[in-house]
Order: structure tokens, then sequence, then C-alpha cells
């Protein structure tokens, strides 16, 4: 059985990525940080469904932990899907911006994930595939989300490097960049907002988990074999870059 590894796996856009990838037959490994009781139901749900899963706790800020993550057993025998979901988002003034405040986004955002794949590199299989959840602020910027939007622009170009170092071994690497999406990090919207945000986007909705585990699956599944070093921006149309 295929393995796929989710970081951040276990709430928000992480869970509905590890049930989909559930679905697409692959066992999950997921990680969490401080959320273990959400994690843990997302494992029981996929294993109600007869495939297997299991939830490691690991702060991808600790290179200790993710050094343990590497141990375990299924990464040791093969990560075919690695899924870097993980990320934090705090709304900040730019101007208010301090640079304890950009080292923690970055640690997390940007440094977690190469810390994550540096760890499991040599456990990937001959033609694995890596997706990354970048976001659209990685393209355009955010006057409140400046050192999210930096990190995530790192993210999205690493990614693309590593795409074209890994294409002659058959690996394929791809991001996701989405744009509003139903989950915590929308959580604090007044009523207000969210409706301003719908109406700001041209489809007229937020978009749910599920709109961008969709797309995580076709990048990691065989259907989109010649793809890789992209960045597909999942938004509804709010951001065409
Ligand atoms: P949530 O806040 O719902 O989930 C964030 C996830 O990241 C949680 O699983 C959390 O784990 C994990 N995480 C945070 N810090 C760490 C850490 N130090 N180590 C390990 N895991 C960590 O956010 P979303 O589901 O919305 O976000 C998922 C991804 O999508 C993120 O990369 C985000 O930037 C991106 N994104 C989201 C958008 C949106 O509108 N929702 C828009 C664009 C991009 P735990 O809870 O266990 O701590």
């Amino acid at each position: 059985m295929r393995t796929a590894l989710v970081t951040g796996g276990g709430r928000g856009i992480g869970a509905a990525i590890s049930k989909q990838l559930a679905k697409d037959g692959y066992r999950i490994l997921l990680t969490y940080c401080n959320s273990s009781k959400p994690a843990e139901m997302v494992v029981d749900e996929i294993r109600d469904s007869g495939v297997d899963a299991v939830a490691a706790n690991c702060d991808v800020t600790d290179a200790r932990e993710v050094a343990l993550l590497a141990t375990h057993p299924w990464v040791i025998e093969g990560i075919d899907a690695l899924v870097i979901n993980h990320g934090r988002y705090d709304r900040i003034d730019a101007r208010n911006l301090d640079i304890d405040h950009l080292r923690r986004t970055m640690t997390t955002n940007f440094e977690g994930a190469f810390l994550t794949w540096n760890a499991v590199k040599s456990n990937l299989t001959d033609n694995a595939r890596i997706c990354v959840i970048g976001s659209q602020l990685g393209t355009r910027g955010s006057p409140h989300g400046a050192d999210y939007s930096a990190s995530k622009a790192a993210l999205s170009t690493w990614a693309r490097s590593l795409a074209q170092s890994l294409a002659p071994e058959g690996k394929r690497v791809n991001v996701v960049a989405p744009g509003f999406v139903d989950t915590d990090i929308l959580a604090g919207d007044s009523p207000e907002k969210r409706a301003s945000r719908e109406q700001e986007v041209p489809l007229k909705r937020i978009g749910t988990p599920e709109d961008i585990a969709g797309v995580v699956s076709f990048l990691v599944g065989d259907k989109s074999s010649y793809i890789t070093g992209a960045v597909i921006h999942v938004n509804g149309g709010l951001y065409l870059p």
C-alpha cells in the first residue's frame, strides 16, 4: 500500500487532505502539533473506512521532533506522497511586524517545511510526489501578513527549485496556493467580514477544505503525471496571477 505523510493533517485543510488521500488508496501518516484530539478523530474516521492511519505528534519547528518523525516505521518503509500543509497566520499590520514575529512565522511555515523534507528525503520512493500548500498571499502580498506572505513566497520558490532538481529522478513537486478557505484561519471573521469576503470572490463563496484537497489529490495522483514545478491557484477567481 502507498503511504502519504501529511503535516498538520489533523484539522482544517490538512484533515480534508488526509481523508481524500485515504480515499485515493494511501495509508495516512498525519502529524499534529497542539491539537491531538481532532487528529485522533481524523485517524478514527479513516480507519473506520477501512484504511490504515496514524497520527504523530511533531512540532515542525523542532529539529529533534522532526528527526524522530523520520524514524517512524511507515517513513522507513517509504513515503509515496509528502504533503507539506502545516502553517500559521497571525493577522498583523506590516508596519508593526517585529523580528520575533517574523522569525516565528518563517521558522514554522518555511523552515518547518525544509526540516520535514530534509528528514524524510532519503525515504521518498521512486516517483514520489510532493505537494506544498502555499497561499495566494505568497504571490500577491498582504498589508496584514507581510511575514506570512514572505514565508509562503519562500516556500513556493523553494518547492519550484526542488521540482527542477528532482525531475530527473521522476519525482514531482507542486504547490497549491489557496485563496480564502473556511478553516480556523478565518474563524475570527465577523459576519460582515465573511459576507464581504464572499462578495469579493468571483465564484461568490469561501472555499472549502475539500476544494483544496481535491487539487492535492490530483497533483499527487497519476493524472497529473506531466505537471511539476507548478503553482496551482485555487481561489474562486479571487486572484488571477
Ligand atoms: P489551520 O489553522 O486550521 O491549521 C493549521 C495546521 O498547521 C494545523 O494542523 C496545525 O497543527 C499545523 N501547525 C501549525 N503550527 C505547526 C507546527 N509548529 N508544527 C506542526 N504543525 C503545525 O489552517 P488551515 O487548515 O486553514 O491551513 C492549512 C494550510 O493552508 C496552511 O499552510 C495555511 O497557511 C494554508 N492556507 C490557508 C488558507 C485559508 O484561508 N484557510 C488560505 C491560504 C493558505 P495543530 O493544530 O496540531 O497545532
